[in-house]
């Protein structure tokens, strides 16, 4: 057993990650017939051989920290997970959702048949009946036809629903739940950078000196990360941990410093810490005069994306009343402890990473804060080096890799293009091979206003969605104000809400149509984790019942709708939308649409994602070719082709000495 293994292993007790594992698995046990999964030590061997067991890499569906488990199958069952010791993310560690994960699959009130509702209650019907259903939906208004996803659609699934919203029903009512939590972040690295997704990575987690926790909680939410840089100090390299929070936790516990502060005004802290650099006159002036250009906002009531070109003095000016004394009246943090944070961005010898999740991203002012972190990392120079990074880390496995990157908002497009842009409408519609004029130039209906529309009678202002499919999540949960966003679809007779998910959950109750879904490995997938790291997996066990893959119920309805006469589920050559995508590698046409020829001669996931990557060409988010990801565990983007036909990865991006587009 190596010193570093455990070590992290005895992190993982600290937080007692040992007890809840205990407890999760007796759990498990209960729902699936006394059927246990064995919590495999990874430790053992790569990974443990057991009688009749089949291994193959899949990444963790739980969250955006993207590790890598091995799952073990036999008589077409998960029936072991282990952490996969060949991933860079994980090397091998999982946290307790982690070695559960297979457990998911095996619930006792898993959906398993396509249910309508009726006066009486929700009848069994079969998928052709169900795709019918929906089909007419979408004939009867097909620009009231909305569907709301998730980060946790795999990249395939987004990207057939975006290319069936924009492309076929030229609406543009496709929003992801990502709108709630991550578009501070998005809007942050847009306005600081021109575009989206962190510049650092997970190694700088290995390189930095000091960690700063902006209202985040690792210990818990990435724990895997978190174990990443506490191995490291237990192996007795110097990290510094300071935790800068509202409230005390688990990453509080092993921190160096905590700086409690009054909620909001964290805001103060980071123009307190740029305060003491240029006040001390510390800031990285060679970095600033190269790379940096400073902006306003006219009116801060009204702020833009971007602003208004500045000057460096004006900046100086702005932050000059963030004196320690000033932000401690503000915070409430001791003045002593601003002026460690501005000494310790004012050296240039240190590796500083910063860290941040929900408690910035859905922050009254999210932007705002996200900017100014940016900020205090640009004026420092504290960028573009190993361990040196603001990174926004993400809740979702692919709220990156499917929210972001392939653009699945009612304003985007696949690879960082936007709706509303003429030649990037243009470049779509050429890549999906559209008639000039068939996508729509306005944004379609973010998330709050797609359920408020739906919440709405149609023949009121606003409530003109009357059809929503939702896929891989659950907003009768976890939208904000349920009773005005939700609970009112109830009344509203001609309303229609269809439900894709695995188990019956708060929106299936209201849902009109419900659809048994695959989950995890019964389909195959990509996701794309928090570093831009791309992962792909194949499908290792059947679902059950008649659960189906959410990509190939798209598909299916677009098919239905082609063969009805609908027109923009045709390209401008006559063919079916996902012609493409059905094309096996001889060029003959597969029947994907039908769920018996899903998975027969065509990978419909390899077929969506090398039209996608055209997309990811376009803003310098390269992708490779779908089979360097079967071969790989996941690759950060952009990948670029070498001269000797291989695919390389980029870790530190903007960064001269790895990022080829620099
Ligand atoms: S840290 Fe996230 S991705 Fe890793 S095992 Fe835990 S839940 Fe899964």
């Amino acid at each position: 057993m190596s010193t570093l293994q455990l070590d992290r292993r005895r992190f993982l007790k600290s937080v007692a990650m040992a007890t809840a594992t205990a407890a999760a698995h007796e759990s498990f046990a209960a729902t699936t017939n006394n059927v246990s999964l064995p919590l495999l030590d990874p430790q053992v061997s790569d990974p443990p051989s057991i009688d009749g067991v089949t291994w193959d890499k899949a990444p963790c569906r739980f969250c955006g920290t993207g590790c890598h488990v091995m799952v073990g199958t036999k008589d077409n069952r998960v029936v072991a997970v282990a952490g996969d010791r060949h991933a860079p993310v994980n090397k091998g560690l999982l946290c307790v959702k982690g070695y559960h994960v297979g457990s998911i699959l095996y619930g006792k009130d898993r959906l398993t048949k396509p249910l309508l509702k009726t006066d009486t209650g929700y009848k069994v019907i079969s998928w052709d009946e169900a795709i019918q259903v929906i089909a007419k939906r979408v004939t009867r208004n097909p620009k009231g036809f909305a569907i709301y996803g998730s980060g946790q659609w795999t990249i395939p699934e987004g990207y057939a629903c975006q290319k069936f919203i924009k492309g076929g029903l030229s609406n543009n009512h496709i929003d992801p739940n990502a709108r709630l939590c991550m578009a501070s972040a998005v809007t942050g690295f847009i306005g600081t950078y021109g575009v989206d997704e962190p510049a650092g990575c997970y190694d700088d987690l290995d390189a930095a000196n000091v960690i700063i926790t902006w209202g985040n909680n690792p210990a818990e939410m990435h724990p895997v990360l978190f174990s990443r840089f506490i191995d490291r100090r237990s192996r007795g390299e110097k990290v510094t941990l300071i935790d800068i929070g509202t409230r005390r936790t688990r990453t509080t516990e092993l921190a160096d410093h905590y700086l409690c502060f009054n909620p909001h005004t964290d805001l103060a802290i980071a123009n307190g810490i740029m305060h003491q650099l240029i006040a001390n006159d510390t800031y990285d002036k060679s970095f600033v005069e190269q790379f940096c250009n400073f902006r306003k906002q006219i009116d801060p009531n009204k702020p833009t994306l971007k602003g208004v070109p500045s000057t460096f003095d004006a900046f100086k000016q702005a932050v000059s009343e963030y004196t320690p004394k000033r932000v401690e009246e503000i915070s409430g943090v001791p003045a002593e402890k601003i002026v460690l944070l501005g000494k310790l961005f004012g050296q240039r010898d240190l590796r500083i990473t910063s860290l941040w999740c929900m408690g910035m991203n859905q922050h009254s002012a999210g932007t705002m804060i996200n900017n100014l972190v940016h900020s205090v990392h640009l004026l420092s120079g504290h960028f573009g080096k190993p361990g040196d990074a603001p990174t926004s880390l993400t809740g979702q496995p692919s709220a990156c890799g499917t929210a972001r990157e392939v653009g699945t908002l009612a304003h985007a497009l696949p690879g960082g293009r936007l709706v509303a842009k003429d030649a990037h409408r243009h470049e779509t519609e050429d890549l999906w091979n559209l008639p000039r004029g068939r996508m729509n130039p306005k944004p379609g209906y973010h998330t709050v206003k797609m359920w408020e529309s739906i919440c709405t009678p149609t023949n009121e202002p606003g409530g003109d969605v009357d059809t929503i499919w939702v896929q891989v999540t659950n907003p009768g949960q976890t939208l904000p104000n349920l009773h005005k966003l939700f609970d009112r679809k109830a009344d509203l007779k001609d309303k229609f809400l269809i439900v894709s998910d695995v188990y019956p959950t708060a929106t299936t109750q209201l849902a009109d149509l419900i659809l048994p879904s695959a989950l995890w490995v019964e389909k195959n997938g990509i996701f794309g984790n928090s570093e831009r790291r791309t992962q792909q997996w194949f499908r290792q066990v059947t679902p059950p019942g008649e659960a189906r893959d959410d990509c190939w119920q798209v598909i299916a309805v677009a098919r239905a709708l082609f063969e009805m006469g609908f027109e923009g589920m045709r390209d401008k050559d006559g063919q079916f939308l996902f012609h493409p995508q059905s094309q096996d590698e001889k060029g003959n046409e597969v029947p994907i649409w039908q769920w018996e020829h899903y998975y027969d001669k065509v990978n419909v996931d390899k077929t969506i994602f090398e039209e996608y990557r055209k997309f990811s060409r376009l803003k310098h988010k390269d992708l490779a070719p779908y089979d360097e990801y079967v071969k790989a565990r996941g690759l950060r983007w952009p990948v670029v082709e070498q001269a000797d036909g291989t695919w390389r990865e980029t870790g530190f991006r903007f960064s001269g000495f790895d990022d080829p587009y620099v």
